[in-house]
């Protein structure tokens, strides 16, 4: 399978503190890949200084063979590569439409646009029902569809999901992991940070877990569910 996205040897760093200790990881074209792990682990991090909006402090970030590592946050979605950040934070004074258009911004085309815009509304027909609403009166769950539609906007070829199952009802829950396995289906690539281990894992293919700022273990989805890591993450927690 063809690589996509490749970390070599990243660190980020908030003035002396080290989050991201120097991690290697790759994600190949179609697969979802999880990255799981504690609270502080440094999974948010390592997301946000792939999307450009953290400075890489050492390493190399490569996406479809190009160094992406020092573009700008701006520049990150142009080259195909968005993330929908922890906190499914839409605009709540904007509509729904106008929160897609704005995930649109990268994109010159109209009918790019349109073409995106209808996707969104097919997968999440919700949206479409509610599209003038202000997107601050849609439910919790409704919200994280908005933040992974807004993402959608720019036709990624690479999605990043920071925590889309945080702070939702089980039922969402399950509703957005089967939405993220149909974009998969679909074929778009999808790296997702989860603490919903178990869930995670039902649609991952494979899995880094990360600890302290470096990865502890890597594997298929099946080796993370039946391996020491997961079974100790998971008694832990
Ligand atoms: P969570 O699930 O809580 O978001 P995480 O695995 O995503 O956890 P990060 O948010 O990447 O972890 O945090 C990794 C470490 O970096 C933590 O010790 C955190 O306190 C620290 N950290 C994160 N952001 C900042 C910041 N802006 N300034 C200083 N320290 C930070």
């Amino acid at each position: 399978m063809t690589s996509l996205l490749k970390l070599e040897n990243c660190k980020v760093r908030y003035g002396a503190v080290e989050a991201v200790r120097g991690i290697n990881l790759e994600i190949r074209k179609g697969e979802i890949v999880a990255l799981l792990g504690a609270n502080g682990a440094g999974k948010s991090s390592t997301m946000n200084a792939i999307a450009g909006l953290t400075p890489v402090a050492e390493g190399k970030v490569w996406f479809e063979g190009r160094d992406i590592t020092d573009l700008d946050p701006e520049e990150i979605p142009i080259s195909g590569l968005t993330l929908s950040p922890e906190g499914r934070r839409v605009f709540g004074t904007l509509s729904v439409d106008d929160n897609l258009r704005m995930g649109a911004y990268a994109i010159r085309d109209k009918a790019s646009i349109q073409t995106a815009r209808e996707r969104v509304f097919d997968l999440f027909p919700i949206l479409a029902e509610r599209r003038n609403q202000y997107a601050g009166t849609l439910s919790g769950g409704q919200q994280q569809m908005l933040a992974i539609g807004r993402a959608l906007m720019c036709n990624p070829r690479l999605l990043l999901l920071d925590e889309p199952s945080l702070g939702l009802a089980p039922l969402i829950v399950e509703q957005v992991f089967v939405l993220i396995e149909k974009l998969r289906d679909e074929g778009s690539t999808i790296f997702l940070v989860e603490q919903n281990v178990t869930g995670a894992l039902q649609i991952a293919d494979r899995a880094y877990m990360m600890a302290s700022g470096l990865i502890r273990s890597e594997g298929t989805a099946e080796e993370m569910r039946t391996g020491d890591m997961a079974a100790s993450y998971l008694v832990g927690h």
